[in-house]
C-alpha cells in the first residue's frame, strides 16, 4: 500500500532498505586455467568442469575443416 513519502521516517526507510543490498557471489579458481569461475559452473574461459573439458573453447574449433 502506498504511503506518503513524508510519513516515512529516515529510520523506517533505512530499516526497509537494510535488506536491499546485493550479495556478492563467491568465485572459485578454475583448476585448469586458474581463471575465477562460479562454483558448480563450467569455466567460462576454458570450458572445463571437474578437470575435463565439457565445452569446446572457440580457439580450438577448426572452422576450415569441412570439405566443401
Ligand atoms: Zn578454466
Amino acid at each position: 500500500m502506498a504511503v506518503p513519502k513524508s510519513k516515512i521516517t529516515r529510520s523506517r526507510r533505512g530499516n526497509r532498505r537494510s535488506h536491499d543490498s546485493l550479495v556478492v557471489d563467491n568465485p572459485n579458481e578454475c583448476s585448469n586455467c586458474g581463471e575465477l569461475k562460479r562454483p558448480h559452473h563450467v569455466c567460462g574461459a576454458c570450458g572445463h568442469y571437474a578437470d575435463r573439458e565439457v565445452v569446446a573453447s572457440a580457439n580450438e574449433v577448426d572452422l576450415d575443416d569441412d570439405a566443401a
